[in-house]
C-alpha cells in the first residue's frame, strides 16, 4: 500500500497532465484578479475513485484530500501516510460524528450548530481537534445543505466555546450551471459574507472553499483559497 505500483503508471501520467493543466488555469484566473496563485490550495476529491488514484495524486505532491462519505473515507484512508490532510466535504449526519472525528482533519461542511457541538464532543473524547468551515447555501437551493447566509453570524457566536473546533472560514457548493459565469454571483456573495463576518466578529476567516471542476476558475477570480476538484484531476467517475 502507498507505493505507486507499476500498473498505475498510466493513471499517474494522466493525473500529472491534468494537474499541470489545472495549475495553469489557476494561474490564469489568479493573475486576472491580481492574486498570488500560491494562495489557492487544491483539495483532491477522491470520492468514487480507488486507492490507486489516491496514491498517484499523493505521489504527485497533492496533500489535501477530500471525501464526502465517512465510510468511503475510512475504507480508503485508514491507514494513511503522514502529510495527508483529510477533508470531509459532504453532509455529515450527527450519528456519524464519532467516526468522522476519528479520521478527518478538516470538516468543510458543518451545516448546523448541533452537528458542531457533537463533533466537538467526539473530538474531545479522542483528544483530537479539527479545522472547520461553515457551509453556506448561498443560492437557497432546497436540495442543498448549509446555513442560510443570515444564520451564519449567530452560528459562529454559538460555536465560540467549542474548543476542539477551529473555525477557518466558509464553504459553498454552487448550483449546477451550463456556464460558470452564471454562478459567479454565488462566489462573490460568499466572499462578501466572509468579509462582513470578519468585521462583525473580529475573527479572521481566511479560508473560502468554493469552486469545483466546472467552475473553479471563476471561483478563483472571486477569491477562492481552496478549490475542491475531482473530475478535473482524475477524469470522469465510473457510474456505481
Ligand atoms: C464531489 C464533490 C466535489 C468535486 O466534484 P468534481 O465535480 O468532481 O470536481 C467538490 N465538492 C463537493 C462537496 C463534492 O461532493
Amino acid at each position: 500500500m502507498w507505493e505507486v505500483r507499476s500498473h498505475s503508471g498510466s493513471a499517474l501520467e494522466l493525473i500529472s497532465e491534468n494537474l499541470a493543466r489545472v495549475r495553469q488555469r489557476i494561474a490564469e484566473a489568479a493573475s486576472k484578479s491580481g492574486r498570488n496563485p500560491d494562495s489557492v490550495e487544491i483539495v483532491a476529491v477522491t470520492k468514487g475513485f480507488g486507492i490507486s488514484v489516491v496514491e498517484a495524486a499523493h505521489a504527485l505532491g497533492l496533500r489535501y484530500f477530500g471525501e464526502n462519505r465517512v465510510q468511503e473515507a475510512l475504507a480508503k484512508y485508514l491507514p494513511r501516510p503522514p502529510g495527508i490532510v483529510l477533508h470531509m466535504v459532504g453532509h455529515l449526519q450527527r450519528n456519524k460524528a464519532k467516526l468522522a472525528a476519528g479520521i478527518f482533519d478538516v470538516v468543510e461542511s458543518l451545516d448546523s450548530v448541533a452537528l458542531a457541538a457533537e463533533l466537538n464532543r467526539r473530538l474531545g473524547q479522542l483528544g483530537r481537534e479539527a479545522d472547520v468551515l461553515l457551509e453556506v447555501n448561498i443560492a437557497g437551493e432546497a436540495s442543498k445543505y448549509g446555513f442560510e447566509p443570515e444564520q451564519v453570524y449567530s452560528a459562529i457566536k454559538e460555536m465560540e466555546n467549542l474548543e476542539c473546533l477551529h473555525l477557518r472560514g466558509l464553504m459553498t457548493v454552487a448550483p449546477m450551471a451550463a456556464d460558470p459565469e452564471d454562478v459567479r454571483w454565488v462566489f462573490r456573495r460568499l466572499a462578501s459574507l466572509r468579509d462582513e463576518l470578519q468585521e462583525r466578529t473580529g475573527t479572521a476567516l481566511p479560508v473560502l472553499s468554493m469552486g469545483m471542476s466546472d467552475d473553479f476558475q471563476v471561483a478563483v477570480e472571486e477569491g477562492a483559497t481552496w478549490i475542491r476538484l475531482g473530475r478535473a484531476l482524475f477524469g470522469p467517475r465510473q457510474p456505481g
